[in-house]
């Protein structure tokens, strides 16, 4: 048979390789050898190591390794760019976005083979989807640019912002970081990751040619060494990070107390949940997508496959047959599907996690045929027979592994897609509309596509839940992510207090008999724990009455009461909202007592703090059902709701000063947008709050809801920090104890704000609006495909 013939008949890929000419003729005309790009230069090249083709084990190039030294000039010269680039109109940043927009469309194909190359992603990848998409997110954010101060007219960038990324997306990653970055005005530093170099390099070049102004783009290459020295820099403003969730964990306890922006991008273990009136062959598709996209080195990798017990036989048969036909090889080959691997050390660490999960009773299915000879090489693999307890299901594989598990029920599914640290993404296949807008909402993960996999756009925020960690890129979300409010700067230190010294003999002499107040938990008063009480002074220091003193033990128990009614996240906004203007109604019909109780713990007239609390309660009752999301429409055949989801349970330490008021402004937007509090009142004048029960429990607010526990503030902070069931933390309190709770969040990443012992005014009308609004709330886009 001729081979024409042969080819008819076996409908066999002839190669297809992509020619790797230009991409060495730039790496030659650099000697294969680069310095940094450091305030518009390039240094000479120092200590180096190698970056290697991951599909050939050849060295392509010497990266300078980024010492101490580099990152302090880059920071130098980003902080002197700054002033200049956040003072240019958002036009003319405007034009800078789009001329790199231009330009990366112009040089797509070397960027392309430059980035298979280094990567070993196959070229369909690198040419089709990373390229276009950096280009579009550089469009997408010279259009921020221009109109930001119409959109974010409070808002300021945060100065100079260090950016860490990994090697799965290197200039997918990098466009992600730099694009809005630079239309909100700040200036940056960014450290590619070691293996992955190469492209950002280019980028700067690009940079130069384009004529950015020097400084407003460093590249800093290196290690994690080098990712340290940015993250530890005192002169950087802004951290954002896109890697592992133990690196983003070590990076939310460098930057605790610092008062740096934060957002980290992390792992997953997304769940592709698929029912049995999905269309089977489209599922199967999606989820060859899903997973052996870029090798199933993707942080949003659909890796859990969840399938309906009554299609799971038939479906793994024919996902067995489609895996038999994807071809790994060559990545600068245009058919192949499978390239190769980062780097010999992810190799062996997805074999060693395989050997892990078949020690542990999984099986393990790869299809026939022979890898590459060289080159890191891995098969697509289907690991079966697993409970939710094996390593292989738990763990991020971050290889081309998939794990299949199968449910019974919607309601099974749900329980298996939520059973993991991780909240990234998830997938729903069904041609039941109403069964997958009713699964989307229960899943814990902050993109959800639906009969559809791996749909990413400028437009459309990404991030994740729980320990994918904070932040969005894209979209609104994404520019806030780069913004800070205008006003943040004005505010000074809290004065100290004087601590308040108990008067000689404390005769309680209130008039009122004998009285300590209670914890109140799962919409019931409870004694402390401890047996302890604690005195609470007047001014004067004469004893005015004693609270409980609450201590871990309280705080577990009334995070399990506020865990308990979760489901007031379900409740309907008008319900919410109506519960809050019934607070406030019932406040105020006791708004006498209440001003005498404040004027007897603070010697201050109360008449207006009682009435601001009650007009906080208004306002926030006012947005419980107006605070919402959008619909997006990305540059394809759906469309991405963006649905505003509360955080979870909130803890809430208020402050010492305005004890009413400064509880009451956390509390009222926390409780809006859905969250079940757990609040630790004023540490010197609790009394307001614990008065507060009775108003509580004539409003008609579910028990759990608001839970209060009084005692040491910053004790009872800690606790809520380090406790893995508060999803937020607000804390207001000094620069220390700020510090203290941003580090002790670390444990399941739990969102915190904190006061860093500054003077925040509660009182002021600024918080009537979304600053504690979007601090209550996390965004989930829904993507949702449409065609006949
Ligand atoms: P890392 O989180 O270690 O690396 C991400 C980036 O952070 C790289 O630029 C790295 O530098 C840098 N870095 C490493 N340590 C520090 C540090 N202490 N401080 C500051 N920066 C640091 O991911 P890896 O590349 O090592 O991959 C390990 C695993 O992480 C993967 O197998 C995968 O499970 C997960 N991962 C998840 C990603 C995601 O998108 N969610 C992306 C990449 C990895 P350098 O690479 O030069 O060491």
């Amino acid at each position: 048979m001729n081979e024409i013939a042969r080819i008819f008949e076996t409908l066999d890929y002839g190669p297809a390789p992509e020619g790797p000419e230009q991409a060495n003729a730039w790496l030659d005309a650099h000697d294969r050898k680069f310095g940094h790009f450091i305030d518009g230069k390039w240094t000479r090249p120092g200590k180096t190591f190698s970056s290697d083709n991951p599909a050939t084990g050849e060295s392509l190039a010497q990266i300078s390794m980024g010492s101490e030294d580099d990152v302090n000039a880059a920071v130098k010269a980003a902080r002197a760019a700054f002033k200049g680039w956040s003072a240019l109109s958002g036009y003319e940043r405007g034009k800078y976005l789009y001329a790199i927009a231009r330009a990366i469309q112009k040089h797509a194909r070397l960027f392309a083979v430059l980035e298979t190359l280094d990567n070993g992603k196959p070229i369909r990848e690198s040419r089709d989807i990373d390229i276009p998409l950096v280009a579009r997110h550089f469009y997408h954010h010279a259009g921020w640019a221009q109109h930001l101060s119409r959109e974010f007219p409070d808002a300021v960038p945060y100065g100079v912002c260090g950016q860490i990324i990994p090697w799965n997306f290197p200039l997918l990653m990098l466009a992600w970081k730099i694009a809005p970055a630079l239309a909100a005005g700040n200036t940056v530093i960014l450290k590619p990751a070691e293996f992955t170099s190469l492209t950002a390099l280019l980028f700067a070049e690009i940079c130069e040619r384009v004529g950015l102004p020097k400084g407003v783009v460093n590249i800093v290459t290196g290690e994690g060494g080098t990712g340290q020295a940015i993250t530890a820099h005192a002169g950087i403003d802004k951290i954002a990070f896109t890697g592992s969730t133990e690196v983003g964990k070590a990076i939310r306890a460098v930057t605790a107390g610092s008062g740096k922006g934060l957002s980290l991008e992390l792992g997953g273990k997304s769940p592709y949940i698929v029912f049995e009136d999905a269309d089977i062959d489209s599922a199967i598709e999606g989820l060859i997508d899903a997973i052996w996209f870029n090798q199933g080195q993707v942080c949003c990798a659909g890796s859990r496959l969840l399938v309906q017990e009554s299609i799971e036989a038939r479906f793994i048969t024919k996902l067995k047959k489609r895996m038999a036909s994807l071809r790994v090889g060559d990545p600068l080959d245009k058919s192949i599907d499978i390239g190769a691997m980062i780097a010999p050390v992810q190799v062996e660490r997805i074999k060693d996690l395989m050997k892990r999960g078949v020690a542990e009773g999984a099986d393990i299915y790869e299809p026939d045929g022979q890898l590459p000879s060289r080159g890191c090489f891995l098969k697509p693999a289907l690991v079966t027979n697993v409970s939710p307890a094996n390593t292989l299901v738990a763990e991020e594989i971050f290889g081309p592994v998939l794990v299949a598990m199968s449910f019974r029920t919607p309601e099974e599914a749900v329980q298996l897609a939520n059973n993991t640290k991780y909240g990234l993404a998830a997938t729903i296949w069904s041609e039941n509309i109403n069964l997958a807008l009713d699964i989307a909402p229960q899943i814990k993960a902050g993109v959800v596509w639906i009969n559809g996999t791996n749909n990413f756009d400028a437009a459309v925020g990404f991030g994740g839940y729980k320990e994918s960690g904070y932040g969005r890129e894209g979209g609104r979300e994404g520019m806030s992510a780069y913004l800070k409010p205008a006003w943040e700067k004005e505010l000074k230190a809290v004065p100290v207090a004087k601590a308040v010294e108990p008067r000689a003999g404390n005769p309680l002499d209130t008039g009122h008999l004998d009285q300590t107040a209670k914890m109140y938990i799962g919409g019931k008063q409870a004694r402390p724990d401890s047996g302890y009480s604690r005195a609470v002074l007047d001014p004067s220091g004469k004893l005015i009455g004693e609270v409980g003193d609450g201590n871990r033990k309280d705080i577990r128990n009334a995070v399990e009461a506020a865990r308990a009614a979760l489901g007031w996240s379900t409740t309907p906004a008008h319900t919410r909202a109506q519960i809050l203007y019934f607070l406030a109604e019932n406040l105020d019909y006791r708004r006498d007592e209440f001003a005498a109780r404040l004027k007897l713990q603070t010697g201050e007239d109360g008449t207006e703090e009682v009435a601001l609390s009650v007009e906080r309660l208004f306002a926030f009752a006012g947005w419980a059902d107006k605070y919402d999301g959008a619909v997006h429409n990305p540059p394809l055949r759906a469309v991405a709701a963006a649905m505003i989801e509360p955080l979870g349970v909130i803890g809430i330490v208020a402050p010492n000063a305005r004890p009413l008021l400064g509880s009451i402004a956390l509390l009222a937007p926390a409780l809006a947008m859905g969250n079940p509090v757990v609040l630790v009142p004023s540490g010197t004048s609790p009394l307001s709050l614990t008065d507060l029960y009775q108003v509580i429990e004539t409003s008609d607010v579910p028990n759990g809801v608001i839970n209060i526990v009084t005692g040491d503030s910053v004790a009872l902070a800690k606790t809520l920090a380090e406790h893995d069931g508060v999803d937020g933390l607000w804390f207001v309190g000094s620069a220390d104890a700020s510090a203290m709770v941003e580090k002790a969040s670390t444990s399941n990443l739990k969102q915190t704000w904190t006061s860093r012992g500054l003077e925040f005014d509660l009182s002021n009308r600024r918080f009537e609006g979304d600053y504690f609004l979007a601090k209550a709330t996390q965004v989930k886009n829904v993507w949702i495909p449409y065609g006949a």
